[in-house]
C-alpha cells in the first residue's frame, strides 16, 4: 500500500459542497462530454474539492480512499468515474456499492441514475426493511449499478437467482467506518469473499480509523488517498461535552456548570426569544451577571447589549440563533446549549463562537431526553462522539428549589410586563434589568452562588 497523493482543503460555511479552488471544469478532470452535460443538467457547475482531487486519479485506474463526510460531493466523485468506465465497457452488474444505512444507498441510486439517466443506466436499490420481490423483479433487469446495505445484499446472493457479483469491476465501501459495525462484519466479509480480486475499489470514510486502514489493507491497491476537511468539522482547540439531564433539572445542570466557571466568558443558546429574558432574567436573581440579546430587541439595543458583554459588565449572554447571527462577538471562552439545536449546522456555528484562530474553548450541552435524537445528528454530522459527563444528582438537588424561586420570580415579571408591545419595550430596556430584580432576593441569591461553590 502507497498513499502516493493527498490533497487536503480548508472549511467553509456555504450551504453547496464547496468547489475545487484549482480545478474549473468537469471536463478538465477528464470527465467526458455526456458527463459534463449531465452534470450541467444536476446544476453542478464547478467539481467540489473531493471531485477534483479523486475523479482524474480514478480514471486513471487508480484505487481511491476519500476521507470526507457526506455533503461533500463524494458521490459523485466515485458515480462519475464510474460511469464514465460504464461508457466504454457496457456490461450488467458492473459496480456494486456498499452503504451502512438504506437512506445513503437511496440516495447514491439517485444521483447515479440522474448522472445516467441519458445513457440509459440501470440501477438497483438492495436494502433491508424494503419488500423482496420488488428488489428480485430489479435484479432480473440486469442492472449495471448495485447499491445496497450488506445485509440485504448478501441475502440476494444466497437466495436470488441469476444474482451475482463474481464479474464486477467496480466496488465502492462508503461510510467505511460505519460499514465496519460489528453488525455488518459478516455480511462484508462474506460479499467481499465473491468479488472479483480483479477490479477497481473506491474507499470512502468520514475519518481514517484503525479498522478502515486494516480494511483498506485488505481490499485497496496502491491507493490515491484525497481527504477534505469537513465543513462542520470543529476545531481541536475546542473541548465538548454533554451532560444528559432531565427536562426538569436543566436548568440546575446549567447552573451547577457555570458556578464551576467563575469569569469565563460565556454565550448560552436558547430556543425563543421568551426564554433568552426568562433565563437571563432567573440567573439574574440568582446573582450571575447575565444578559440577554433577541430578536425582540432593535438592532441598537442588542449591539449594545453586546458592547457590555464586550466589555466585560456583563459574563454571559443569552440568545437564541438568529439574534446571534451576523454579530461579531470574540473572547468567548464558553458556548452552552441549554436548548439543543434541532438543525445540526446550527451547533457547529454556535460552537464556533470559542476556540477561535488557535485559542482553546469549551462547549457543553444540556441533552434532554426529547433532544438525544438531535444530538446523535450533530455527532453523525462532526463524524465523531461527543463525550458526556455525569453529575452527582445531590449536587443538583441541592440547587433546585432556589433556583425554582428565581425563575418563578423571573415568570412574575415577565407577566407584569404583559403584553407583547409591553414585552418588546421590556426587551429593549434589558439593560437596566438588573437594577429591578428584587432586591431582597439578590442579596440572598449572592450568598447562595457562594455556597453552591463549596
Ligand atoms: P454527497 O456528498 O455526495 O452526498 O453530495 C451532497 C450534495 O451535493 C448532493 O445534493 C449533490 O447533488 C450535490 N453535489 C455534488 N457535487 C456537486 C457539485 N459539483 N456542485 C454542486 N453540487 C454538488
Amino acid at each position: 500500500m502507497a498513499v502516493v497523493d493527498k490533497a487536503v482543503a480548508g472549511g467553509g460555511e456555504a450551504q453547496q459542497p464547496e468547489p475545487a479552488a484549482e480545478a474549473s471544469t468537469f471536463a478538465e478532470l477528464g470527465v467526458c462530454r455526456e458527463l459534463v452535460e449531465a452534470c450541467d443538467a444536476m446544476g453542478w457547475k464547478q467539481p467540489t474539492k473531493i471531485q477534483a482531487g479523486a475523479i482524474p486519479h480514478a480514471l486513471q485506474g487508480r484505487d481511491v480512499i476519500g476521507l470526507g463526510q457526506t455533503g461533500s460531493g463524494k458521490t459523485g466523485a466515485f458515480a462519475l468515474p464510474i460511469i464514465q468506465a460504464l461508457l466504454e465497457h457496457r456490461q450488467p452488474f458492473f459496480a456494486c456499492i456498499m452503504s451502512p444505512t438504506r437512506e445513503l444507498a437511496i440516495q447514491i441510486a439517485e444521483q447515479f441514475e440522474a448522472l445516467g439517466s441519458a445513457i440509459g443506466l440501470v440501477c438497483s436499490v438492495l436494502v433491508g426493511g424494503v419488500d423482496r420481490m420488488q428488489q428480485v423483479l430489479s435484479i432480473a433487469k440486469r442492472p449495471h449499478i448495485v447499491v445496497g446495505t450488506p445485509g440485504r445484499l448478501l441475502d440476494h446472493l444466497k437466495d436470488t437467482k441469476g444474482f451475482s457479483l463474481t464479474k464486477v469491476k467496480y466496488l465502492v465501501l462508503d461510510e467505511a467506518d460505519k460499514l465496519l459495525n460489528l453488525e455488518f462484519k459478516e455480511s462484508l466479509d462474506d460479499i467481499l469473499k465473491v468479488i472479483p480480486k480483479e477490479r477497481r475499489t473506491y474507499l470512502f470514510s468520514a475519518t481514517m480509523t484503525k479498522k478502515v486502514s486494516k480494511l483498506q489493507r485488505a481490499c485497496l491497491r496502491n491507493p490515491v488517498k484525497v481527504e477534505v476537511s469537513s465543513k462542520y468539522s470543529t476545531v481541536d482547540t475546542l473541548k465538548q461535552e454533554w451532560y444528559f439531564v432531565p427536562a426538569d433539572y436543566k436548568d440546575c445542570y446549567l447552573v451547577h456548570v457555570l458556578n464551576e466557571l467563575p469569569g469565563s466568558m460565556i454565550m448560552i443558546f436558547v430556543r425563543t426569544c421568551e426564554s433568552t429574558r426568562l433565563l437571563a432574567l432567573t440567573l439574574r436573581n440568582l446573582g450571575f451577571k447575565a444578559l440577554s440579546i433577541s430578536g425582540q430587541m432593535s438592532q441598537d439595543k442588542r449591539l449594545g447589549a453586546l458592547n457590555k458583554f464586550k466589555a466585560k459588565d456583563f459574563n454571559i449572554l443569552i440568545c437564541t440563533d438568529v439574534a446571534s447571527r451576523g454579530l461579531d462577538i470574540q473572547g468567548v471562552d464558553v458556548v452552552m446549549n441549554y436548548d439543543i439545536p434541532m438543525n445540526s449546522k446550527d451547533y457547529v456555528h454556535r460552537v464556533g463562537r470559542t476556540a477561535r484562530a488557535g485559542q482553546s474553548g469549551y462547549a457543553v450541552s444540556f441533552v434532554n431526553q426529547y433532544e438525544a435524537e438531535w444530538f446523535k445528528l450533530i455527532e453523525q454530522l462532526l463524524g465523531r462522539e461527543i463525550p458526556d459527563r455525569k453529575v452527582d444528582m445531590d449536587e443538583i438537588l441541592i440547587l433546585r428549589e432556589h433556583i425554582s424561586d428565581s425563575k418563578r420570580i423571573a415568570l412574575t415579571k415577565l407577566r407584569e410586563d404583559g403584553g407583547h408591545k409591553k414585552r418588546r419595550k421590556a426587551a429593549e430596556d434589558d439593560d437596566d434589568e438588573e437594577e429591578e430584580a428584587p432586591r431582597g432576593h439578590r442579596q440572598k441569591s449572592r450568598s447562595f452562588k457562594k455556597s453552591s461553590r463549596r
